[in-house]
C-alpha cells in the first residue's frame, strides 16, 4: 500500500512525534485505505492528502499584567471542491498544525457523508482557555480573527465552535469580522447564540446528532441501555441529557476534573448544574468516583468518547467491554484500536458519522438564511434526523456489503464522493 504524506509546513515537524502529528497519521491512514478501495489514482490522493491552503499565524496577546505573549494560531481549508469551506476553531495548548490538518481532513468526509455542500476547515490556537481572564481570551480571539480574516468569509469559510471555545468566542468572531467588513455579517460564523444569526439550538446539534447515530446503531429500544460518557463539555454533556430522555441509563461521565458513576443513573441535569457551579464533575456527591481509564472500561452498553483524540489506544481497546463506541469526539480512537475492536467484534459508529450533526444543523441554518425564512425547533429536528438516518444506513449498507468496519464504510462513502466532485470539475489551469 502506498503510504500519503502531507508536506510539513512547520519546523515542528522534523521534532518528535506530537500527538497532532499521530492525528495527522491516522488522518492520512484512513484516506489511504479508502483510496485503496476506491482505486484512486496516484495524482487524486495527493490532491486529497494536501490541504488547499495552510494559513500560520503569530497572534500577539496583551496580559492583564500589561506583558506581551505570542501565541500560534492555524487555519486550514483542507478542500473545497464540494463548497465552501466548514469547521470549528479549537483553543488548546497542543493543537499545532498538525492536529489542526487532520481535524480539517476529516471536515471534508464527514460534510461529503453528510451530502451537505462544504468542504472542510478547521482552525485552533495553542493556548489553554482556562489560564486566560475573559477580557484577555477577548483580546486573543478577535486578534486571531484579524490575522485569518483574507481566508475567512461567509461564501468561503465559515467558523465554528470547537474544544475550548463557545458561544461567547464565536460572537467575538462574527463581531470582528463584520468591524471590519464594515457592515453585519452573521453568515460568518455558524454555532453562535440564537441572536443574532444562530439557528436555535445549534448547540445541541452535534449532541442530538449523536444520539440519533447511537439509537440508530443500538437498534430495539433504548430503554434502560447504560451509557458512560467521556467529556463534559458542549458536545457530551448534552448528548448525555439526550441519551438520558431517550430512556437509557447515563451511568458514568468523566471530564478533565475526574470521573465519576452511579449504577442506578446520574441524574444529568444535577450533575451539569453542579459541573458549572464547581468547574468539573470531580466531587459531586450523589455518585462514586472512579479513575479515568475506568469510565473507558465499563461494561455498559455504550461508550460515548466526547473529549480529545486519541483516547482508545491499541493498549487500553483490549480492557473496553462496551458493545458499542459512539465517537462524539473527533478521532477518538487510534488505527491500532480500531484493529482490536473490530476483532473483539466491538461496533464502532465513526466521528464523520456521529458527530455530524452540528454541520448539518449549520447547513440547515444556513439554508434558512438564504430563503429568508424560520423552520421551528421541530422542524429543524426532523430534517437533522433524516440527513442523519440516510448517512448512517448507507454507511451501514456498504460496510455490510463490502465486509468492512463503518468507518472504513463512511471513509468509503466521503472520500469517494470527493474524488467525484475533483473529477467533474477537472483541474484549473
Ligand atoms: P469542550 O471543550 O466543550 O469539552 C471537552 C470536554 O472534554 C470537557 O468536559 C473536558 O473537561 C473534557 N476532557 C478533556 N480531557 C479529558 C480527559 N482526558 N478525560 C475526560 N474528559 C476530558 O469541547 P467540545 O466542543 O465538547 O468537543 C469535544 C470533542 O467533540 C472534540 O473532539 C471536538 O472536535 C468534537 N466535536 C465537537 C463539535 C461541537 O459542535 N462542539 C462538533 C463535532 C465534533
Amino acid at each position: 500500500m502506498r503510504t500519503l504524506t502531507v508536506p510539513s509546513t512547520t519546523p515542528a515537524a522534523t521534532a518528535s512525534v506530537s500527538p497532532g502529528r499521530q492525528a495527522l497519521d491516522a488522518a492520512l491512514f484512513q484516506l489511504d485505505q479508502a483510496a485503496d478501495r476506491l482505486d484512486l489514482d496516484d495524482s487524486l490522493r495527493t490532491m486529497l492528502a494536501t490541504p488547499r491552503r495552510s494559513l500560520a499565524v503569530s497572534v500577539p496577546v496583551r496580559r492583564e499584567d500589561g506583558r506581551m505573549d505570542v501565541v500560534q494560531g492555524f487555519r486550514v481549508q483542507h478542500n473545497t471542491t464540494r463548497g465552501p469551506a466548514r469547521g470549528g476553531i479549537r483553543f488548546h495548548p497542543r493543537t499545532d498544525v498538525h492536529e489542526v490538518t487532520a481535524l480539517a481532513m476529516g471536515m471534508t468526509w464527514k460534510c461529503a457523508l453528510a451530502g451537505v455542500p462544504y468542504g472542510g476547515a478547521k482552525g485552533g490556537v495553542s493556548l489553554d482557555p482556562a489560564s486566560l481572564s475573559a477580557r484577555e481570551l477577548e483580546r486573543v480571539t478577535r486578534r486571531y480573527v484579524n490575522e485569518v480574516l483574507p481566508i475567512i468569509g461567509p461564501e468561503r469559510d465559515v467558523p465554528a465552535p470547537d474544544v475550548g471555545t463557545d458561544e461567547r468566542t464565536i460572537t467575538w468572531i462574527m463581531d470582528t469580522y463584520s468591524v471590519n467588513a464594515g457592515y453585519p455579517v452573521p453568515g460568518v460564523t455558524t454555532g453562535g447564540p440564537v441572536t443574532p444569526g444562530g439557528a436555535p439550538d445549534r448547540a445541541g446539534a452535534t449532541s442530538r446528532g449523536v444520539r440519533i447515530a447511537a439509537l440508530r446503531a443500538l437498534g430495539g429500544s433504548p430503554e434502560g441501555r447504560t451509557v458512560a460518557i467521556q467529556g463534559f463539555g458542549k458536545v457530551g454533556a448534552p448528548a448525555a441529557r439526550y441519551l438520558a430522555d431517550a430512556g437509557c441509563l447515563v451511568v458514568a461521565v468523566s471530564d478533565r476534573t475526574g470521573a465519576v458513576i452511579d449504577r442506578s443513573g446520574l441524574d444529568v441535569d444535577d450533575l451539569r448544574a453542579w459541573s458549572e457551579e464547581t468547574g468539573g464533575v470531580r466531587g459531586y456527591r450523589r455518585a462514586d468516583t472512579l479513575s479515568w481509564e475506568e469510565l473507558l472500561e465499563l461494561d455498559v452498553d455504550v461508550l460515548v468518547p466526547a473529549a480529545m483524540e486519541g483516547a482508545i489506544t491499541e493498549e487500553n481497546a483490549v480492557r473496553v467491554r462496551a458493545g458499542l463506541i459512539v465517537e462524539g469526539a473527533s478521532s477518538p480512537t487510534t488505527p491500532g484500536a480500531d484493529r482490536v475492536l473490530a476483532d473483539a467484534g466491538v461496533t464502532v459508529v465513526p466521528d464523520i458519522l456521529a458527530n455530524a450533526g452540528g454541520v448539518i444543523v449549520s447547513y440547515l441554518e444556513w439554508l434558512q438564511d438564504m430563503q429568508a425564512r424560520r423552520w421551528s425547533a421541530r422542524e429543524v429536528d426532523a430534517r437533522l434526523r433524516g440527513i442523519m438516518e440516510d448517512a448512517f444506513d448507507t454507511t451501514a449498507t456498504v460496510s455490510a456489503e463490502c465486509g468492512i468496519t463503518l468507518r472504513q464504510a463512511a471513509h468509503v462513502i466521503g472520500v469517494g464522493r470527493v474524488a467525484e466532485a475533483h473529477r467533474a470539475r477537472g483541474l484549473h489551469p
